[in-house]
């Protein structure tokens, strides 16, 4: 059967890699157009963002368009940095800059106060509208210091269940137990079981 053309609307190469590595089976994964210029990204929550970047992606480019809105929930923070995630430490911040906010703002807090976790909500929109919404999450501990050289953003930071950080993970290991790996396995159930069709 010929695979659907599918747009990843993000920005983020990781993402694009990640996504790309579970769904190019399923689909002909395109990322966006050079200089597409992207919508603000003004909802109040992971899945509100997906939608408004997947719903204005799929509408100006016409096509089906899959977007990832995702970040990592701190408990000690009340949840922060959240939908924050990318510019904790500043608009344009570097990924070193908000590992390096968030073990600050973590510094005196011991293990057990470290539990964190990362959320990914995914959305599926055709130039019609969104058609279906996903999430994952991925739970773990915040690191005293940073190890791994794998991933990006926050994963030298993520303590994983069997104590490596994610990024001390291959890509299929952390796609087997990532939110953004759950999010996806949770689209393709989905797509296979008929309770979205596209
Ligand atoms: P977004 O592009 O607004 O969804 O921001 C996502 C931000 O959350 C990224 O820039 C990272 O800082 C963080 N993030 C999301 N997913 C991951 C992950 O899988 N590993 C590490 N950091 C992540």
């Amino acid at each position: 059967m010929a695979r659907t053309r599918l747009i990843v609307a993000t920005g983020n190469r990781h993402k694009v890699e990640e996504l790309s590595a579970q769904l190019g089976e399923f689909f002909v994964v395109e990322g966006l157009p050079e200089g597409y210029d992207p919508p603000a990204e003004d909802g109040m929550s992971f899945a509100a963002n997906a939608k408004i970047k997947a719903q204005s992606a799929a509408a100006r480019l016409g096509c089906l368009c899959l977007a990832d809105d995702s970040g990592i929930c701190v408990d000690a923070l009340d949840g922060a940095p959240g939908i924050h995630s990318a510019r904790f430490a500043g608009a344009g911040a570097s990924d070193q800059a908000n590992n390096q906010k968030l073990l600050a703002a973590l510094a005196d807090l011991e293990p057990t106060q470290r539990s964190a976790r990362f959320v990914c909500a995914l959305s599926l929109a055709t130039p019609e509208g969104e058609i279906a919404a996903f999430q994952g999450v991925f739970e773990g501990v915040i690191a005293a210091a940073p190890r791994g050289a794998a991933g990006f953003g926050y994963d030298p930071l993520f303590i994983t269940a069997d104590g490596r950080t994610a990024a001390q993970l291959s890509g299929a290991e952390k796609r087997a137990r990532s939110h953004r790996g759950a999010a996806v396995a949770a689209l393709l159930t989905a797509l296979k079981e008929g309770s979205i069709t596209i």
